[in-house]
């Protein structure tokens, strides 16, 4: 099995990724990305053929023989066993079964993935969290959602559903989430939200979450959106640390760009707020936006029985 190669995807709202990889998930033979188109579940099958194709295409003929899997990390509801995405709405799939459609387009196995639990267990296995067998990492970005590692395991819940803790709920009868509820956490802390709360503050639609941080000590409103949102940030982590005591977490996703402008205050109101729990070690994620992808790679060798542990 050693020479197997697998092609590795990242499907998100905006753009596919992919890559092909080997065994040691280090350079990628080949790599490619299309956009996703919006919501249109077909289209965005015959756009995962294509960003396959055109990573086949990319290698030679005995390479193009050692592919033996496609592993697909998707934002939604999977049920993993059987490729079944059962919500991801951004790609217009309900009870869609992605991987069978797939596997007869491309006619190789496809294994389908939670994006952010694969992102989860490449910064685990290659990245800000290698060397502990428990941590939760973070990704904060349009939403929030986080990857939880419990005595070298990744936990998925009995119902598959473990880590959506951006529709954690912190206020009650606060903000309407998209997702039907109302008080999550995301709606208070998400690089989405702190943008919306800067462009409000300062009525300029369109701003963002690097706005923000590029203000930070040069305009007071900066900063005070930056420090509201980190103080919901840490009630939310406080549960998760309170429940979990993980030994460290990674902050991922676009906000953890921040790097110390987010770490330094977040550590800050953990220690002020915490009186259980043991605050753990604070770090930003590795692999940036590669993360989804390694994760996917990773993910599917271990279905195959090879690959790094
Ligand atoms: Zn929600």
């Amino acid at each position: 099995m050693s020479d197997t190669l697998v092609l590795a995807l990242d499907v998100g709202g905006t753009n596919a990724r992919g890559e092909v990889l080997d065994e040691g998930l280090g350079r990628p033979l080949v790599s490619a990305s299309l956009p996703t188109p919006y919501g249109d579940g077909e289209a965005t099958l015959t756009t995962i053929e294509r960003l396959c194709g055109q990573l086949m295409s990319g290698l030679d003929a005995t390479d193009r023989g050692r592919v033996r899997a496609v592993g697909l990390g998707v934002p939604g509801i999977i049920e993993r066993e059987t490729g079944v995405v059962r919500l991801a709405s951004n790609l217009g799939w309900v009870n869609t079964p992605v991987g069978d459609r797939l596997s007869e387009k491309i006619g190789l196995p496809v294994h389908v993935h939670h994006d952010v639990t694969v992102a989860g267990l490449a910064e685990h296995t290659l990245g800000a969290g290698m060397g502990t067998d428990d941590l939760v990492a973070v990704f904060i970005g349009t939403g929030i959602a986080a990857t939880i590692v419990c005595g070298g395991k990744a936990v998925e819940g009995g119902l598959h559903q473990a880590g959506e803790l951006g529709h954690v709920p912190i206020v009650a009868g606060g903000l309407p989430c998209p997702c039907g509820q109302v008080g999550c956490l995301e709606m208070y802390c998400s690089a989405r939200a702190i943008g919306h709360a800067y462009a409000r503050a300062i009525g300029r639609p369109g701003a963002t979450s690097l706005d923000v941080v590029n203000a930070l000590g040069t305009d007071p409103l900066a900063d005070q959106v930056w420090s509201e949102a980190i103080d919901w940030l840490a009630h939310g982590l406080l549960g998760v640390i309170t429940l979990l005591s993980p030994s460290r977490l990674v902050l991922g996703g676009g906000l953890s760009e921040a790097g110390d402008a987010l770490v330094a205050p977040l550590r800050e109101r953990l220690e002020t707020l915490a009186r259980v729990a043991a605050i753990p070690e604070i770090v930003t994620a590795q692999l940036g936006q590669r993360a989804g992808v390694l994760g996917s790679g990773l993910a599917t060798f271990r279905k195959l029985g090879t690959g790094l542990s």
